[in-house]
């Protein structure tokens, strides 16, 4: 039984002399020792807040940020080469203690090109997990220009500062990855035809933040607090990675390669690898496409991915470090159930994900379909101890769950 010595175990004031004594198992503290206590704590451990590096980030070399990504991403090697630099100089730019007669190094957002589902966000969370840094996701298809239905291009740093928990010094030096960023292309060529709300006006919205400038930003977001106090946000040091498909810029830069070739009179003789033309991608097809010259030339590091073929759908399955098969294991190894995918499973859900055209996107909802009788069932069996799972169990489980349907007529 808890003994009750009327005084404060840490000061050894007695009850009268403090507002409040707490009861231990051991004796008591008194409300201020209390408060002491926390701030001890607080001091020592932050305050419960995400701890991000304080100033600046852990500068990995190039090539080390590259190991790093291999580490999740699968494949787009020359997108990983192209980030890992761009990367390695904003930070070192950021660290840079500018002179006045010193050259100072200009920043370089990055704008990643290639299909839905082959890695950008991915790439673009990765990084940010590696340097420990603020990162949040746009959609730059809600976007709109000030004024109109829609969100204002402010929105995008109130996710910053929140995924930064208000932290400003943090969000400042964050990385934004501002996702579908084609949509806003220019309808179109013609810079003088109608003004277009959804495109050129948020690019021109947009290009406030690109360039690097004081921001301020309504907390909560949105429009629907206008007594709100807003936050100064500079914009100086946050990365920006944009990231998009541009279907069928394919065609534009097989164009502006053909001009090339004609008007240089070089008779045609250098290969061009049909299958591939993202990798001879350049602003000039990215301003053809429809964005603003201004808006590309916010954007100078560019890089392309690749889209990704059954061989690499399949390494994603089972290689990274978080890699789906590996998680699935997990959770049935915390129900001490021994989860083996056969090598054919692997082969199936491929074929599937190619099928109903989901690409990498899709594996996991492939993956839960087939897994989830088993996830439902094998937690309430206490002889459970294994699930091996063959293609015949795959193709059964996928069939009756329905997901297939889903995709028919897409
Ligand atoms: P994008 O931004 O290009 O549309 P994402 O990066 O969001 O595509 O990819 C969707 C999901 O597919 C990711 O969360 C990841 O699980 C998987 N994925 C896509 N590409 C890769 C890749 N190259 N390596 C590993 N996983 C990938």
């Amino acid at each position: 039984m808890a003994k009750k010595s009327g005084v404060c175990a840490f000061c050894g004031r007695k009850a009268s002399e403090v507002r409040l004594l707490i009861q231990g198992i051991d004796g008591e503290i008194c409300d201020s020792c209390a408060e002491q206590a926390h701030l001890i704590v607080k001091e020592q451990f932050g305050d419960g807040r995400k701890e991000y590096t304080p100033s600046g980030v852990t500068l990995k070399k190039p090539a080390e940020i590259k190991k790093f990504l291999d580490q999740y991403v699968i494949g787009q090697d020359d997108a990983k080469r192209t980030l890992a630099v761009a990367v390695y100089n904003h930070y070192k730019r950021i660290s840079q203690k500018v002179e006045s007669d010193e050259v100072e190094i200009e920043k370089s957002n990055i704008i990643l090109v290639g299909e839905t589902g082959t890695g950008k966000t991915l790439l673009a969370r990765t990084i940010a997990k590696m340097l420990n840094v603020p990162f949040a996701i746009a959609d730059a298809t809600v976007l709109t220009e000030a004024g109109y239905v829609g969100e204002d291009v402010e929105n995008i740093l109130v996710k910053l500062l929140q995924a930064a928990d208000y932290d400003v010094a943090a969000t400042e030096r964050g990385i934004v990855f501002i996702d579908e960023i084609d949509k806003i292309a220019r309808k179109s060529d013609n810079p003088s035809i109608t003004r277009d709300v959804s495109g050129e006006g948020v690019q021109q919205a947009m290009l406030k933040l690109l360039e690097g400038s004081v921001v301020n930003v309504p907390p909560q977001g949105g429009r629907k607090h206008p007594e709100q106090k807003m936050i100064a946000v500079n914009t100086k040091d946050i990365l920006f990675i944009a990231g998009g498909a541009f279907d069928g810029i394919e065609r534009l830069i097989a164009a502006r390669k053909r001009t090339n070739v004609i008007g240089y009179g070089s008779g045609g003789n250098e290969a061009i690898d049909k299958d591939n033309m993202l990798q001879y991608l350049s602003p000039a097809d990215l301003k053809k496409y429809g964005l603003i010259p201004e808006i590309v030339g916010r954007l100078p590091v560019i890089t392309h991915l690749n889209p990704l073929d059954e061989e690499a759908l399949k390494r994603i399955l089972v290689e990274p470090k978080n890699a789906l098969v590996k998680q699935f294991q997990k959770l049935f190894a915390m129900d001490k159930i021994n989860l083996i995918i056969k090598d054919e499973v692997l082969d199936f859900v491929v074929e599937k994900a190619i099928e109903f055209k989901v690409g990498a996107r899709g594996l996991r909802s492939i993956m839960e379909a087939i897994l989830n009788d088993a996830m439902f069932e094998m937690p309430s069996d206490i002889n459970a101890t294994q699930l091996i799972v063959d293609r015949a169990y795959a193709e059964e489980k996928l069939e009756k769950s329905g997901l297939q349907k889903l995709h028919v007529g897409d």
